[in-house]
């Protein structure tokens, strides 16, 4: 990991040091994947067996996964792993619940009522990546707040393996949080599939869930369409920032770098301390932990261009990581509490030496789908809001009419928008003649 200390850096050197790593795509992916999206909408699910066909080796029947194969999935899953399941599906639920979005009246003047109401996205697709490694955990962190949002349709979508059957774990998972549909489709043409419906799979409104290179492509293209689908959110690669000071445990800290640098090769860690020895004893203990990793190649890979960053205090540490706004940032320093208020950029943030984000992962409860690349900067985390709409409401009664509607009609005069002025103009006269003819 490259060594940098940050008070020596000009600001070039700065923004260099917090440089995420350029992102290699296939050449040409944007016109792949335009044609993959282009011919799922010109000859639906025929253009679906014919690309699970090339790319994931497997030539199926239907798409669908089956109320059979729900069963043989169920059946065929070791129980602690099912117990795992159902026992973090519980606790992402418990948190979501809290924390999800409450409707909200105001009396904002006499007799002017106005309201926020919530209304579930209606249909949501979900894409769960199973192309290197099925993540189950995905399909509860998006199944969840589905769920609890109340959609009417939920959508999941997730790469079929070569002898043509979804990952069981998947499936369970997303029979446990009340997934209505699982299709067998990976990449771009599952995006496809779901933004805008073939015979076998229905059309979303929102599309949500991490992907490789072909399935984030995807998404973007959907999105700026006016008759694709919105999005969660932009994705990249994963990212960690740790804050550690001088009495943060070695061994804690380089087990939480590898465990997000073994994600892939373009994923970037950062160790950002005042104190030189603790940087000195991570960089050893990282090289030592990473050599007993099953994937430590691509360990290696993302260490390449991570970076250990010297820095005067852990208040400029802070700083460091506002500016970098990291998806995961880790406080491995004494009060960490003391320094949450001082965090204003990052996706989930884990607090003291007990707290690995791996927690954070798949059981703590919170949502493990977060802004990468920087977009912590103005993005959240996938929340039940993500699956909500948000529609205000008003309603006046005479009194609230008279009260504010000298104001909205002066507001609608500046801007010579008379038609918005007469509408409270006249509905103040008919008041007026009610009062006299009274
Ligand atoms: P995936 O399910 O995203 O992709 C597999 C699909 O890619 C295949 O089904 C296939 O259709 C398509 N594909 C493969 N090669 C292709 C080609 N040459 N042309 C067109 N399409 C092709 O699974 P994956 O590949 O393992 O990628 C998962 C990604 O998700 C990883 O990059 C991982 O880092 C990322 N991820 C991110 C987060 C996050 O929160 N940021 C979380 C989990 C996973």
């Amino acid at each position: 990991m490259k060594r940098l200390v940050w008070n020596a850096l000009d600001e070039a050197g700065r923004e260099a040091a917090l440089a995420r790593p350029v992102q290699t795509h296939a050449v040409g992916l944007n016109e792949v994947v335009r044609r993959i999206v282009a011919e799922v909408r010109r000859h639906g699910d025929k253009a679906l067996l014919r690309f699970t066909a090339s790319y994931d080796r497997c030539e199926l029947e239907r798409l669908d996964v089956t109320p059979d194969e729900f069963k043989e999935a169920e059946a065929a899953l070791d129980p602690t792993l099912k117990a795992a399941i159902r026992e973090a599906a519980g606790r992402i639920d418990a948190f979501h619940r809290a924390a999800a979005p409450a409707a909200v009246a105001v009396e904002t003047a006499p007799g002017v009522r106005v309201e926020r109401v919530l209304r579930p996205i209606n249909r949501v697709g979900l894409y769960v990546p199973a192309g290197s490694a099925p993540l189950p955990s995905t399909a509860l962190m998006l199944g969840v707040p589905a769920r609890i949002a109340g959609c009417a349709e939920v959508v999941l979508c997730s790469p079929a393996r070569a002898d043509g059957r979804c990952d069981p774990a998947v499936l369970y998972a997303a029979r446990v949080v009340g997934v209505h549909r699982v299709f067998k489709l990976g990449g771009a043409q599952a995006i496809a599939a779901m933004a805008y419906g073939t015979a076998s799979v229905p059309r979303c409104d929102k599309l949500f869930g991490p992907g490789n290179a072909w399935v984030t492509e995807a998404k973007v293209q959907v999105s700026t369409d006016p008759r694709g689908a919105a999005i969660d959110m932009p994705a990249g690669p994963s990212e960690v920032l740790v804050v550690a000071d001088a009495l943060a445990e070695p061994a804690f800290v380089a087990a939480d770098l590898l465990s997000q640098a073994e994600h892939g090769l373009d994923s970037q860690v950062l160790l950002v301390s005042p104190s030189d020895a603790l940087l000195d004893a991570v960089a050893e203990e990282v090289e030592r932990q990473c050599a007993a990793l099953p994937r430590a190649g691509i360990a290696l890979g993302a260490l390449a261009h991570s970076r250990l960053i010297r820095v005067d205090s852990v208040a400029q540490a802070i700083e460091v990581s506002n500016r970098y706004a990291p998806e995961h940032l880790i406080l491995q320093v004494a009060e960490p509490r003391v320094w949450l208020a001082q965090v204003e950029c990052a996706g989930s943030v884990f607090l003291g030496a007990w707290t690995p984000e791996s927690v954070g992962d798949y059981a703590s409860g919170s949502n493990h789908v977060l802004p990468t690349y920087g977009y912590a900067r103005s993005h959240s985390g996938v929340s039940v809001a993500s699956f909500q709409k948000q529609i205000s409401v008003q309603e006046l009664t005479p009194e609230g009419l008279r009260a504010i509607g000298p104001c909205t009609a002066t507001l609608a005069a500046a801007e010579q928008l008379d038609a918005h002025r007469r509408a409270v103009t006249l509905r103040l006269a008919a008041l007026d003649a009610e009062v006299s003819l009274a």
